[in-house]
């Protein structure tokens, strides 16, 4: 087995308009941009945390997303079998990070009351508030719910010494970040609380949202979190293709973060 603590598996990629990836974009003539698409994977105090679990292939392709790997699959090729997953850390219920809840049979999945409250409730009769939600990862969610494999979260939680649980909402209602503190150094997977890490310097956002305040506020949490010498992950940044290196020539949609 490699030596690894935190990967960012590499799924899925896009390109997009640039108005579908900043509210407000530096350059007016770029018209087109990347967005990548990840999950993440902590082994950590004998349990496996899997962050988010990306879309779903058929859903990808509805939505003209190019999937490079099943993330499942992904997992099992960095040693990883869905049935070792212990804990699932839903960021939030958007269909790239909730797809695929039905393969991990043993986790428990951990989600904040106020996403699964707004993923379930009067803001999805509005169809931009709906829209990056798939119906079928939502229902599933609920269906965990019914099957008791849900622990939820009302706010800060730790999972585990040096793994941690934050709120920010603002991109989407419950949305949390995870922060990993292997005793070492600081991890902060930020998911949707920072698409670009461009976004941190010049003060855009991603141009959905359900509070636009509580994503700026979003900012200054994760840096507060990530600390003097903390590491942030944004969650759909090309970046991160270039900053870490691969586990090997042989995966190099796995990314070694810790
Ligand atoms: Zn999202
Ligand atoms: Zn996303």
């Amino acid at each position: 087995m490699r030596n690894w603590k935190a990967l960012a598996l590499h799924y899925g990629t896009a390109e997009r308009p640039r108005a579908d990836l900043a509210l407000e974009p530096a350059d007016q003539h770029d018209t087109a941009g990347r967005i990548d698409y990840f999950v993440w994977v902590v082994r950590h105090a004998g349990r496996v945390f899997l962050i988010d679990t990306g879309f779903q292939p058929e859903e990808g392709t509805a939505r003209g997303r190019t999937m490079l790997i099943n993330p499942v699959e992904a997992l099992r090729s960095v040693g990883v079998e869905p049935g070792e997953v212990t804990d699932v850390v839903l960021t939030h219920l958007h269909y790239d990070h909730a797809g695929n809840l039905t393969a991990f049979p043993n986790a428990t999945f951990h989600l904040q009351d106020a996403e699964m409250a707004y993923g379930t409730g009067r803001c999805m009769c509005h169809p931009r508030m709906r829209r990056p939600f798939a119906a079928e990862a939502v229902v599933d969610a609920v269906r965990l719910v019914f099957d008791g494999r849900v622990e939820f979260h009302a706010g800060d939680a730790t999972l585990a010494l040096g793994l941690s649980l934050h709120l920010v909402g603002g991109h989407s209602k419950g949305l949390q970040v995870v922060r990993f503190d292997d005793g070492e150094s600081v991890t902060v997977f930020a998911s949707d609380a920072l698409h670009f890490a461009s976004y941190m310097e010049d003060g855009d956002v991603f141009p959905l949202f359900a509070d636009y305040a509580e994503v700026q506020e979003g900012y200054k949490t994760l840096k507060r979190l990530a600390g003097h010498e903390g590491r942030i992950i944004p969650g759909h940044d090309p970046s991160v293709l270039r900053d870490f290196r691969t586990l090997g020539d042989d995966l190099p949609y796995a990314f070694l973060v810790r």
